[in-house]
């Protein structure tokens, strides 16, 4: 039957790869899906100063290939039924999430992992089988005090103790 699309709505069938979306709650801004984004229509963006990483969104790169989709580990990135993308306002095809970076255990300072992120892992961590209150204390480092305890520890192996 005949539509009088755009007069009436108009619905992609179930198979459709519409316009992708990030769920702000579910995502723990990983970056997965800016790293397998083919036309890079997602990036990862990590200001150190205010300790904030973005994930952004530009709707207007997007080939809809789903790959975002695809590694995203928690089902925050999704394509939608959405089809409709005309604007006169290149910005209204920007999505940003807001994600607040970890502060590394032993000096303070920020790290390259979000709170979600070690939240995440934390989670993961299998009760009984490693000692999970030993690894929560040191979740997260950043970069220079992990590589200043894998110096100390390599250290302290060859010394034999
Ligand atoms: S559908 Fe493909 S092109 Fe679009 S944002 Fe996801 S990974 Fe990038
Ligand atoms: S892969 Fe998923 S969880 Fe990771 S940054 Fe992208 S949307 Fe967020």
């Amino acid at each position: 039957m005949t539509k009088m699309y755009p007069f009436e709505p108009a619905e992609a069938p179930p198979e459709y790869r519409g316009i992708p979306r990030i769920d702000p709650v579910l995502c723990i801004g990983c970056g997965a899906c800016a790293n397998a984004c083919p036309p890079n229509a997602i990036l990862r963006i990590d200001d150190p100063e205010s300790g904030m990483r973005r994930i952004v969104l530009d709707v207007g790169r997007c080939i809809r290939c789903a790959r975002c989709e695809e590694v995203c580990p928690t089902g925050a990135a999704r394509l939608t039924a959405e089809f409709e993308a005309a604007t006169d306002d290149r910005r209204d095809h920007v999505e940003v999430v807001e994600l607040k970076l970890a502060r590394c255990r032993n000096c303070g300072r920020y790290t390259h992992y979000t709170e979600r992120q070690v939240a995440k892992v934390l989670s993961l961590i299998p009760r009984g089988i490693l000692d999970f209150d030993r690894v929560r204390e040191k979740l997260p480092l950043c970069s220079e005090c992990k590589l200043k305890l894998t110096v100390l520890n390599a250290t302290k192996f060859g010394e034999g103790e």
